[in-house]
C-alpha cells in the first residue's frame, strides 16, 4: 500500500502517497490507540460523492472524546480534506480511511506529552467480501473469541485497538474457509462481524442484536431507515447464534461490507441458501441511494 502514486492529507496538507510516513517510535504503534473511519465515496448519477461524511466525522470526534485524545483540527476542516483527497487523487469512487493517532514525541502507557497526528488516505477498493457474496451471499462462522466486554474497550469508538479482536476472529474463521466471523458478547449473546453489523429477517420482521458491545454502524443506520421507508418493522433484540440457524434471511452492513447477504452460518444454511427477497429489496435501494438515485436522501451525500 505504501509504494503507490497519488497524495495523502496529513497534519494539514497533501503529501505525496510514499512520503506520508511515521517514525517507529510511534505512541499508536506501541500502545494501540487511534481513532480511525471507513468512509466510501461514489460516483453517483450528479458526480462523485462522499456517503454520509457528517456522520462518519462526528463518530470519529466522539471516539477521540471516548478516549480523550485531543482532535488538532475541527470537523469542517476534515470535512473539507476528505473532499480534497479524493479530488487530488482523481477518484470517482472510493474507500477513504482517516486516522487520529499519537506521535513519537514520547514512550510510556500516558499519552500525554504525544501530539495527535491526522491523516485521511483514499484508494479504490470493490466489494470488501467479494462481488460473488453480494449476490450469492457469504458463509460465516461463529467465532471461539469474544467481543469486547463494555467495560473492556469502548464499543461507541471506533479504535484501532479493538481490532486485534476483530483479526483474531477474521483469520480464524476465513483460514477454515469461511468468508467471515461472527462475534458473540461475553455472555453468548450475537454482537457482530468482524467488520460488520448484522440483521436477520424472520417472518418478514427484521431484526437487530441489541447494540450493547457492538459498533454503532452507519450502514446499520442507513439500513434501518430504508428498512423503515420500505414498510418494513426493525426490532432490536437479544439475538442467540441459533436464532441466525433458523431466521428466513441474515445481512451484514458496513461502510466496506455494505449490504453483504448471509447464506450460512456454521454450516447450516440461513432460509433457501441464497440472497433472500427482503435482504436483495434493502440492497437495491441502499444502492440506488449512494448512487444518488433516491432524491429524498441526497442530504447524505457530500459531492465533492
Ligand atoms: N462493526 C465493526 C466492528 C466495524 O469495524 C464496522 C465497520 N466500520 C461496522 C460494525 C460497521 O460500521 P459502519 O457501517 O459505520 O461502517
Amino acid at each position: 500500500m505504501a509504494d503507490r502514486d497519488g497524495f495523502i492529507w496529513y497534519d494539514g496538507k497533501l503529501v505525496p502517497w510514499r512520503d506520508a510516513t511515521t517514525h517507529v517510535l510511534t505512541h499508536s504503534l506501541h500502545y494501540g490507540l487511534a481513532v480511525f473511519e471507513g468512509v466510501r465515496a461514489y460516483k453517483t448519477v450528479s458526480g462523485t460523492a462522499i456517503f454520509r461524511l457528517k456522520e462518519h466525522t462526528d463518530r470519529l470526534f466522539n471516539s477521540a472524546h471516548i478516549y480523550r485524545m485531543p482532535m488538532p483540527y475541527d470537523k469542517a476542516t476534515l470535512i473539507e480534506a476528505h473532499k480534497e483527497v479524493v479530488r487530488s487523487n482523481k477518484l470517482e469512487s472510493c474507500y477513504l480511511r482517516p486516522i487520529a493517532f499519537y506521535g513519537s514525541e514520547k514512550m510510556g502507557v500516558s499519552p500525554r506529552g504525544a501530539a495527535t497526528h491526522v491523516s485521511i488516505a483514499a484508494w479504490p477498493w470493490g466489494a470488501y467480501l467479494g462481488e460473488e457474496g453480494m449476490e450469492k451471499g457469504i458463509r460465516v462462522k461463529t467465532s471461539s473469541y469474544s467481543r469486547h466486554h463494555v467495560n473492556v474497550n469502548m464499543a461507541r469508538a471506533k479504535f484501532a485497538g479493538t481490532y486485534a479482536n476483530s483479526i483474531l476472529a477474521n483469520m480464524e474463521a476465513t483460514e477454515d474457509g469461511y468468508d467471515e466471523a461472527l462475534l458473540l458478547d461475553v455472555d453468548g449473546f450475537v454482537a457482530e462481524g468482524a467488520g460488520e453489523n448484522l440483521f436477520v429477517i424472520k417472518d418478514g420482521v427484521i431484526y437487530e442484536p441489541e447494540i450493547a458491545s457492538a459498533l454503532m454502524g452507519i450502514t446499520r443506520n442507513t439500513v434501518i431507515t430504508l428498512a423503515a421507508e420500505l414498510g418494513y418493522q426493525v426490532i432490536a433484540k437479544r439475538l442467540t447464534r441459533d436464532d441466525i440457524y433458523i431466521a428466513d434471511e441474515a445481512f451484514f452492513t458496513g461502510t466496506a461490507a455494505e449490504v453483504t447477504p448471509i447464506r450460512e452460518l456454521d454450516n447450516r444454511t440461513i432460509g433457501a441458501g441464497s440472497r433472500g427477497p427482503i435482504t436483495q429489496k434493502i440492497q437495491s435501494l441502499f444502492f440506488d441511494v449512494v448512487n444518488g438515485k433516491v432524491p429524498a436522501h441526497k442530504d447524505w451525500l457530500s459531492y465533492i
